[in-house]
C-alpha cells in the first residue's frame, strides 16, 4: 500500500481536487474539511455525516495527524496552561496557552527539539529530532481549543524549534490557520520568532507577510552574541541587521527584537548604549525578557532594577521598549522544559 496522505496539511482546493478525482462530489471535500478544521476530529469515524464506507475508504488513503494531551499544567498564578502533547509517532511537543485581556494566545512549536544551540535555551539541548508537519502544528492549536472549549485569537511561533528552518511547513501551517474555512485567525495576530536565518529572511520579505516578525537578538555585538548564540558565527550582527532593515523596507512593518536579560552577560548600561546605537533609526521595538532560569544552565535573570535601567537607556535613545511579563512561572512554561523533564522521567523509570 502506498503511504497515506497527511489530510490535515492539505488546503481545501487540494482536498477537493483529490476527492473529486476519485469520483466524489465536491461538497464532500467541504464536509471533510469542516470536520478537520472546524470540529477538530482526529478519527474518520467521528465524521458522522459520511457513510461508513466512505469513512473506511478515507482512512485507507489518508491519515489525520493529531496531538493528544499527555500532560497539562495550569498555573495557579495566572491561568497559563502548558500542554505536553503526544504525536502519532510517539514524539512529544510543547504548547502554551495564555489568557490576556484581548483573548487567548497560543504559543506553538515548529520542530521537535532544535539545532540552534542557544546556550540559555532548554529546547535545544537534545538537538532537533525532526520538523513538524503543518498538520502537527495546527493540531497544537486545535487540541487546546477543544480541550478548553475556547477560540484562540492570537498565535506566536515561539515554542520549540526554529520556524525558518522548517520554512515550507510553517508557511503552509499559517495558510491553513488563517484560511476562512478553518480557524480564520487574522495574520495580523500572528508573531513568528527567529534567531535570524538570513537567507530565509530574504525569502520571507518577498511574501510581504502581514504577521509580526520577532528576531532573537539577545546581544548588542558579535562578541557577546557568538558566546550565547552559535547562529551568530554564521551571520554576523551587521549582516543580520542589514537583512532586518531590508525586511522593514520591503514590508513596511516594524520588527520586534527579543532580548533575554541575563545577569552579567548582556545587561550592562554599556550593552544598552551599544544596542541603542545599532538600532537607531530603525522601525523596530525591543522586547526585554527577564531570562527564564532553566535547570540545565547557570544563567541568572537580571534584576528588576537592571531591566528598568536598560529599558530607560533604550527609551532615551528613542527606541520603543517593553518588558515582557513572565507568565506561568510555577508551571515551567518556558521553552523545552516540560518535554525534557518528561524524557528524563521516562528514562529513569
Ligand atoms: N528559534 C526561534 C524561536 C524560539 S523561542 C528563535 O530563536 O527566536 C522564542 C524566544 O524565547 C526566543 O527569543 C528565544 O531566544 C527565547 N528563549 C529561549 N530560552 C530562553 C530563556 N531561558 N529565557 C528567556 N528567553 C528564552
Amino acid at each position: 500500500m502506498s503511504e497515506r496522505k497527511d489530510i490535515r496539511s492539505m488546503t481545501l482546493p487540494e482536498l477537493t481536487e483529490d476527492l473529486v478525482s476519485s469520483g466524489l462530489p465536491k461538497f464532500r471535500a467541504k464536509q471533510v474539511y469542516d470536520w478537520l478544521h472546524k470540529k477538530y476530529v482526529a478519527e474518520f469515524d467521528e465524521m458522522t455525516n459520511l457513510s461508513k464506507d466512505l469513512r473506511e475508504t478515507l482512512a485507507e488513503q489518508y491519515v489525520i495527524y493529531d496531538a493528544k494531551v499527555l500532560q497539562k499544567r495550569v498555573s495557579a498564578i495566572d491561568g497559563t496552561v502548558k500542554y505536553l502533547y503526544e504525536l502519532n509517532d510517539g514524539n512529544t511537543v510543547e504548547t502554551v496557552l495564555m489568557k490576556y485581556k484581548y483573548g487567548y494566545s497560543v504559543c506553538v512549536s515548529s520542530q521537535i527539539g532544535c539545532d540552534m544551540g542557544c546556550t540559555f535555551c532548554a529546547s535545544t539541548i537534545g538537538g532537533c529530532e525532526r520538523d513538524l508537519r503543518p498538520s502537527e502544528i495546527l493540531a497544537q492549536v486545535y487540541t487546546a481549543q477543544r480541550d478548553m472549549d475556547i477560540r484562540v485569537s492570537h498565535l506566536v511561533l515561539m515554542g520549540m524549534g526554529e520556524p525558518l528552518l522548517n520554512y515550507d511547513n510553517v508557511m503552509r501551517f499559517l495558510e491553513l490557520l488563517t484560511c476562512e474555512d478553518g480557524v480564520n485567525l487574522s495574520m495580523r495576530h500572528v508573531s513568528l520568532s527567529t534567531c535570524g536565518i538570513v537567507p530565509r529572511l530574504y525569502d520571507l520579505m518577498e511574501l510581504r507577510p502581514q504577521f509580526t516578525l520577532s528576531v532573537s537578538l539577545h546581544a548588542p555585538n558579535d562578541d557577546i552574541r557568538r558566546r550565547i548564540m552559535p547562529v551568530a558565527k554564521r551571520w554576523d550582527i551587521e549582516t543580520l541587521l542589514k537583512a532586518c532593515r531590508d525586511y522593514i523596507a520591503a514590508t513596511n512593518r516594524r520588527i520586534s527584537f527579543e532580548y533575554a536579560m541575563m545577569s552579567g552577560v548582556n545587561d550592562s548600561d554599556e550593552c544598552a548604549r551599544e544596542l541603542a546605537s545599532r538600532l537607531k533609526g530603525m522601525l523596530c521595538h525591543v522586547n526585554l525578557i527577564p531570562a527564564n532560569e532553566v535547570r540545565e544552565n547557570d544563567y541568572v535573570r537580571s534584576s528588576d532594577e537592571r531591566l528598568t535601567a536598560f529599558a530607560s537607556i533604550l527609551e532615551r535613545s528613542g527606541i520603543t521598549t517593553t518588558v515582557r511579563r513572565t507568565l506561568g512561572p510555577d508551571i515551567e512554561a518556558s521553552c523545552g522544559q516540560l518535554r525534557r523533564n518528561h524524557a528524563k522521567e521516562m528514562t529513569e523509570k
